[in-house]
């Protein structure tokens, strides 16, 4: 039996599949070059059997062959992230136990001696390929695929491992709950060691048989170029790249606004996900774009799980609804659900769900409960709209006694006039418990005292909620995903 993304390629074969740098390919060229790259692999082999292969290509067409290549061959794919340093490669290399290493000739310095000095089969997505693909093994669905590595709050990142199944049921909930078709065409600006790239963007595109223009790497310039350029059907970005386009287009003049406008007005949906959207950039992003941006929560571990609807009103603030396939429920501390209205920690049963931490039998357990997920998120139902109130562990703040969300908090900063983003955290402390502490980026030239900042804020939010410590930065500690990393935050106003 063939993968079910194989079998869907081979009716669009001669549909363009992927535009890049290196040229437009299409799904033929997909298939014919991937079984190339998965004869290579096999080297006489029948089945790679699930061994593990790591692999480190900027985004475009070779690195989606070389994903297709590895699957084909039996692999389990272990995409390694283009602006991680050594050691973190080392890790996931190591961690995942991969047995071969493929890389783009740019970070053969980087990745050859991981190779030698852990004796594994290297090689370069330069060389020559097998002319002839030879038989190619036959791949049951509920193998395993994928492992992303995703950090939680403490300890080492963790190897999420999902089969062809879970990726089926992933990528379908989202086809039909986006409508996506043969027609669309996206704009891929996402980095490719992260699910959100990987199956919302990229996957989603080729089960469809749609699209996907990809950028080598994001520019802001060269994103709002191809927007402008028109032909664009779909979007799909983090809030930071919102954040950073939305400067872009005030810095353009009028001119060019209007073309970079008319080519967002064109495309039929925008979404933001993988962070909390702030309202204002929801604003800002519907003056500039005429789009209600599509605000979707969701996870390595289970893939999306509430969205705003594509067709029906959005809420601002709120991620809406399950998906389709997506059982998802709020319980409290002691494990029984919650009324609306309260906050409750965010648990899902799908059959995208993911089937393991690599290797960590007790880890796997323990993210568990009588077959749900326990994602570690809060939120609360509002109008029968979700509302994400943070990670557990990080953002809701235990002071004097109460729980807050430091998300809650940071959307009310970001309203005060001087403030051009900000980051809340808690920090312990022995009378409180933890208290509630700001990093604050300042728009150019404002010099805030904590006195003014805390009578504006207290105005506006329950005293206990309003920030006791203050920092000014030049800007917030984040990921390579654009996500602030708390924990970083937390740390600055340890060492004050
Ligand atoms: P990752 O596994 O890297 O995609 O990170 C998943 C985490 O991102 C979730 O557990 C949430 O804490 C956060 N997240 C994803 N989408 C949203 C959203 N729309 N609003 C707030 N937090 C989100």
């Amino acid at each position: 039996m063939n993968l079910p993304l194989i079998d869907r390629a081979k009716q669009n074969e001669d549909k363009i599949a992927i535009v890049a740098s290196e040229g437009a390919f299409t799904y033929h060229d997909l298939l014919q070059i991937s079984a190339q790259i998965a004869t290579k692999l096999l080297d006489n082999v029948e089945d790679l059997q699930e061994q593990r292969v790591a692999f480190l290509i900027p985004s475009g067409f070779h690195y989606v062959a070389t994903q297709w290549g590895i699957w084909r061959a039996g692999g389990i794919a272990v995409p390694l992230c283009v602006s991680h340093p050594k050691p973190e490669l080392d890790y996931a290399i190591a961690d995942s136990g991969a047995s071969i290493i493929i890389a783009h000739p740019d970070f053969e310095t980087v990745l050859r001696p991981i190779a030698q000095e852990r004796n594994l089969r290297f090689i370069l997505t330069s060389e020559t390929l097998p002319e002839a693909a030879s038989l190619l093994p036959e791949i049951d669905i509920n193998r395993r695929a994928l492992i992303l590595y995703t950090s939680g709050t403490t300890g080492k990142p963790k190897g999420v491992v999902t089969t062809h199944q879970n990726i089926q049921a992933q990528v379908t909930s989202l086809i039909s709950a986006w409508g996506w078709t043969l027609s669309d065409r996206i704009l891929h600006v996402l980095p490719l060691h992260h699910i959100h790239g990987i199956i919302n963007v990229l996957t989603c595109a080729l089960w469809a048989g749609a699209q996907c223009h990809m950028l080598a790497k994001f520019d802001v310039q060269k994103v709002w170029d191809r927007i402008s350029d028109g032909g664009l059907t779909l979007f799909m970005a983090v809030p930071t790249i919102y954040v950073k386009l939305i400067a872009a287009w005030e810095n353009a003049d009028s001119d060019r606004q209007k073309i970079m406008s008319d080519g967002c007005t064109k495309m039929r949906l925008m979404v933001s996900g993988s962070a909390a959207l702030p309202v204002q950039v929801l604003e800002k992003w519907k003056n500039i774009s005429g789009h209600f941006l599509l605000e979707r929560y969701g996870m390595t571990e289970i893939g999306m799980a509430l969205s705003n609807p594509l067709q029906g009103e959005r809420f601002a603030g709120y991620v809406g609804k399950p998906l389709p396939q997506v059982e998802v429920r709020l319980v409290d501390e002691s494990g029984n659900l919650v009324a609306p209205g309260i906050p409750g920690e965010i648990q899902i049963k799908s059959p995208g769900v993911f089937l393991e931490y690599w290797q960590k039998p007790e880890a796997t357990a323990k993210a568990f409960r009588d077959g749900w997920f326990c994602t570690g998120d809060f939120a609360v139902v509002e109008n029968d709209n979700y509302r994400i109130l943070g990670r557990m562990s990080v953002d809701i703040i235990k002071t004097g006694g109460y729980k807050v969300s430091a998300l809650e908090i940071e959307e009310v900063l970001r309203t005060h006039p001087e403030i051009q983003d900000c980051a809340v955290v808690g920090v312990a402390d022995a009378e409180w418990g933890e208290r509630v502490c700001a990093a604050l980026v300042l728009k150019s030239g404002i010099n805030l005292s904590l006195e003014t900042f805390r009578s504006w804020t207290k105005e506006r939010l329950a005293v206990y909620k309003v920030p006791t410590q203050i920092l000014a930065v030049e800007e917030l500690p984040r990921n390579a995903m654009g996500k602030v990393t708390k924990p970083s935050v937390a740390q600055l106003f340890e060492k004050v």
